[in-house]
């Protein structure tokens, strides 16, 4: 696995060497020796984005509760100050592309240096997590500026980009990709290049495809996976714009049958970086397979005893020498309200207790990565256990947490200053 990731790496940053790019951690050392245990208090680069006010917020007190000096967050509550200090900290002028350039860009580099990587938004409902990833009508969001980023790094198509969206809602994962029956593209293949006529079919199926929940398996090797998860690939802006107004709008169905279901499920937007050109020995072993399979052969690693495909291995290698890039939207931090009437009850209730669940095991499962504990809860949530290859070991995360200027929801904004100061370096 080391021997694999340091492949991926040494050409990633020969992809970088075309380009002349005098970025700073590709120009510092080498990358850190793969498959390296995190060291104790591996970083977690935390970063703090306070937004504006919102018209019905300034409409009741327009008095800023929360003001950003250099590195301060200073929080008004009940007339006392509060400081915070955080290394990364965006005040209400800055847009997607300051916060894109001040934090984001070096976790788009990480993971060009071989690192899967996560960047997880946090904050409560409204305080600007969506806004910051996905952008808006008026501008790009950090996502789209690290697509951008690696498809202009990826001049010579050295590697391959393929993106995949799912939802945790209730700690059950949706596909915000998936197709109804696509007949666009042949079944053997999970992993597709996007085709116009594709997305034609699946907007015009939107409304009558009902959510179909995915299982969380193991991979003794390559960890936890969603085995039915779709993959595009994608080679331009345009490619990428596309998958995302697809899950974007596959999201949205979701949540008028819910009821804003968005701000109460977490999002993952994942690219998968691979390496075009296979390696020579894993090609062979595929030629190997294919061959034996036409000839009518049964090989005799195949099939004795159970064991593994040759074709198989040689997939799960390539597996390996793949990298993730997640990009998290969780649901809205916030305690849970009390519901008046029992419709939706059960439901609001159900909602928040799964979401305390994940927020406060995502904290354990950073808490526990930093000091090195022997054991590290990633089975505790759905989110944590999907994302256990992107955490922890080998992996750069990064966490950019937002919030509001009010001062009718300072509570929550400190609730998010303080789990975001448990995760600060
Ligand atoms: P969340 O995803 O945290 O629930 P959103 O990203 O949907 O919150 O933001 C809530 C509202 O605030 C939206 O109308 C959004 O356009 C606006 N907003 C959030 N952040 C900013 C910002 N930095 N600048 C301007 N408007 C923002
Ligand atoms: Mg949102």
């Amino acid at each position: 696995m080391a021997r694999r990731l340091n492949q991926l790496r040494k050409s990633t940053l020969s992809t970088h060497e075309h380009l002349t790019c005098s970025s700073s951690i590709l120009s510092s050392s080498s990358p850190r020796t793969p498959g390296k245990k995190a060291i104790k208090g591996d970083p977690i680069i935390t970063g703090i984005r306070l937004r504006p006010f919102l018209d019905r917020e300034s409409a009741i007190d327009d008095t800023p509760a929360v003001q950003i000096f250099e590195t301060n967050v200073i929080c008004t509550q009940n007339g006392r100050p509060q400081i915070f200090k955080f290394t990364n900290c965006f005040d209400s002028s800055a847009n997607n592309k300051n916060v894109y350039d001040g934090m984001i860009r070096s976790a788009v580099l990480a993971s060009l240096q071989g690192y899967n990587t996560t960047v997880l938004a946090y904050g409560q409902t409204a305080s600007g997590k969506s806004h910051s990833i996905f952008g808006s009508s008026n501008e790009e969001g950090i996502l789209s500026l690290s697509i951008d980023h690696l498809i202009t790094m990826n001049g010579n198509h050295h590697l391959k980009f393929e993106l995949s969206f799912l939802e945790i809602y209730n700690e059950k994962v949706t596909d915000l990709l998936a197709t109804p029956a696509v007949s666009t593209e042949p079944s053997t293949t999970k992993s597709s290049s996007f085709s116009k006529n594709a997305r034609t079919h699946i907007l015009n199926k939107f409304a009558c495809n009902s959510t179909r929940t995915l299982e969380i398996r193991e991979h003794p090797l390559l960890g936890p996976y969603v085995p039915d998860l779709k993959y595009i690939q994608v080679k331009t802006k345009e490619d990428f714009q596309n998958v995302l107004n697809l899950g974007n709008q596959q999201r949205s169905v979701a949540s008028t049958n819910a009821n804003q279901r968005s701000s109460r499920s977490h999002a993952i937007f994942s690219v998968k970086i691979s390496r075009n050109d296979v390696p020579q020995s894993t090609a062979k072993r595929l030629l190997f397979e294919s061959n034996s399979t036409s000839n009518g052969k049964n090989s005799s690693l195949s099939n004795a005893n159970n064991k593994k495909s040759v074709k198989q291995q040689a997939l799960d290698e390539l597996e390996e020498q793949s990298v993730r890039l997640n990009f998290v939207d969780l649901a809205g931090s916030e305690k849970s309200q009390q519901f008046h009437g029992s419709k939706g009850k059960n439901d609001r209730f159900a909602e928040s207790v799964h979401i305390n669940q994940s927020l406060s095991t995502l904290r354990n499962v950073i808490d526990a990565l930093s000091r090195q504990q022997h054991h590290i809860p990633y089975r505790d949530s759905s989110l944590t256990y999907l994302l256990k290859n992107s955490l922890g070991g080998d992996a750069k995360t990064y966490m950019l947490a937002t919030i509001s200027p009010s001062s009718t929801v300072i509570d929550e904004t400190i609730n998010t200053l303080r789990y975001a100061g448990l995760t600060a370096i």
